[in-house]
């Protein structure tokens, strides 16, 4: 009865696994190593090449969750201090609804607030204001 080399497939004599200590060094390393999906759980199988070293998930699928989960950072909450997260493209200073309307209630930041609004006001309707005035005087001259 003959047998396959485990590596190479190559026939052999029953009792051996491999057909040389090289099969059986490279078999070696080529071994299989089992991991579970970092975003599913599902076991998956990981050779010993570079690539399959670094993978951590199972499919394509997978891979794009745990590319997502990167961009979110840990942030400090400007009004309770705890940790949060955000998304990295968001501006998201406060943990929670809650401490967004005690941050807006902050008086310094009411009157920041309120001083904004007069000035776009003024320049909205103070540039407006002196245009009308103008055209009136034009009229009054006609006369
Ligand atoms: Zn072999
Ligand atoms: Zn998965
Ligand atoms: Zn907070």
């Amino acid at each position: 009865m003959k047998n396959h080399c485990k590596n190479c497939n190559k026939f052999i004599s029953k009792n051996k696994e491999y057909c040389s200590d090289n099969c059986k060094k490279e078999f070696n390393k080529k071994e299989i190593l089992e991991i579970k999906c970092i975003i599913c759980n599902k076991i998956i199988y990981k050779g010993t090449s570079k690539y399959e070293q670094k993978r951590k998930t199972c499919s394509m699928k997978c891979r794009d969750i745990l590319k997502k989960q990167k961009k979110w950072e840990i942030r400090t909450c400007k009004v309770c201090e705890n940790k949060f997260e955000a998304r990295k493209i968001t501006k998201k200073e406060m943990c929670s609804d809650e401490c967004r309307k005690i941050w807006a209630a902050m008086p310094e930041n009411k009157e920041y607030r309120l001083q904004r609004t007069k000035e776009e006001l003024i320049k909205k309707y103070g540039v407006d204001a002196t245009f009308k005035l103008e055209s009136v005087q034009k009229k009054y001259k006609k006369f």
